[in-house]
């Protein structure tokens, strides 16, 4: 089968490698009809992701068809349609029973598809614990609809669990990105009063003004005096910092009022400063770190229900043998590049 490959640093390229087999008695054999490409793919092509191993297929949002599962997998069973979460988790250990899906002990515990273990830009994919890994499709979702449950749809969705959104609140979004877009459909259902998305890129402004405009967007250089101008308290209640860029921490941590809870999605290249001296007093709560992708069977309800829809995202399709042109796009952002649907199998 095809399999897009993290050969060394600087370097993917697809090879032919044979179908994945069953290993383990969790584990399920996925037929890829649907991947997109994530940022975190190229952090893996750039050599940040010092755990990824060369010679793994790449690619960790999927969704699929069962062929096959181990003895031990209940479940889902061969011929459904799933979404593949892209943590694997056991669901049986300390962390997992709280829900910290992100920290679970086990060996392939946490981000291992198309990190550690072979991924999901190929033909078929080998998924452990496959009973909490992967979650069946409902019938009137398409493919399309369900493809970022399992990634940045579940961080977007945990970021605004996490963030204690009520409807008196002001809630500033930095960064309209994939995720940020993602972050803010889920931010959106918690109907606070007022959202303000923090967005530098002209296109994703106006992408943003075209499909939300209930929505405020402002450019980075607004953005503190904008939030101060038009929330309660001066001071957005809670900042969700999703964009990841130079100045984009200090940025939430400013627009935020006192005791505001700031969620920090992104991840960044570079350690970020901390001032404590320059924020004392102001008692702001922080919370950090990846995604605990543990609610993909209440997203995928809310998508069938009609209240999330990131279809609008997928602007650009490509087969899986034209893979590279669809990286030159979206690693360069060409051509009002959101996300990529890389269409596999019968798909194509
Ligand atoms: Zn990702
Ligand atoms: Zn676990």
């Amino acid at each position: 089968m095809l399999a897009y490959t993290y050969i060394e640093k600087g370097k993917f390229g697809m090879l032919e490698k044979p179908v994945p087999v069953i290993l383990n008695d969790g584990d399920a054999i996925v037929r890829i009809t649907m991947g997109s490409i994530c940022t975190s793919d190229l952090h893996i092509k750039h050599g940040s992701v010092p755990r990824a191993v060369p010679g793994i297929t790449v690619g960790h949002e999927m969704v699929g068809v069962v062929e096959s599962v181990g003895a031990g997998v209940t479940a889902v069973k061969p011929g459904d349609r799933v979404t593949v979460n892209v943590e694997t988790f056991c669901g049986e250990c300390f962390f997992c029973r709280k829900g910290y899906v992100n920290n679970c002990t086990d060996p392939d515990g946490g981000w291992a598809l198309g990190c550690r273990i072979d991924g999901g830009q190929a033909e078929y994919v080998r998924v452990p614990h496959a009973d909490t890994g992967l979650n069946r499709i409902p019938d009137n979702v398409s493919d399309e609809a369900a493809l970022f449950v399992g990634d940045i749809l579940a961080t977007g969705f945990w970021a605004a669990r996490i963030s204690e959104i009520t409807e008196d609140d002001t809630v500033l979004v930095i960064g309209a990105g994939p995720t940020g877009i993602c972050t803010l459909l889920c931010v959106m259902l918690k109907r606070p009063k007022r959202i303000i998305v923090c967005e530098k890129s002209a296109e994703r402004t106006e992408f943003i003004r075209m499909h939300y405009p209930s929505v405020d967007v402002v450019s980075p250089e607004k953005c503190r005096e904008y939030v101060a101008g038009n929330s309660d308290h001066g001071g957005a209640d809670v900042v969700l910092e999703v964009a990841g860029a130079d100045d984009t921490f200090t940025l939430a941590w400013q627009c935020a009022r006192p005791n505001a809870v700031v969620t920090v999605v992104a991840l960044y290249d570079k350690p970020q400063i901390l001032p404590l001296p320059d924020m004392y007093g102001k008692n702001l709560t922080f919370k950090t770190g990846g995604v605990d992708g543990c609610d993909c069977a209440e997203i995928l309800e809310l998508i069938a229900a009609g209240k999330i829809d990131t279809t609008p995202l997928i602007t650009h399709r490509f087969p899986l043998e034209r893979i590279e042109e669809a990286y030159h796009i979206f690693e360069n952002r060409l051509d009002g590049v959101i996300k990529i649907a890389i269409t596999a199998g019968t798909n194509r």
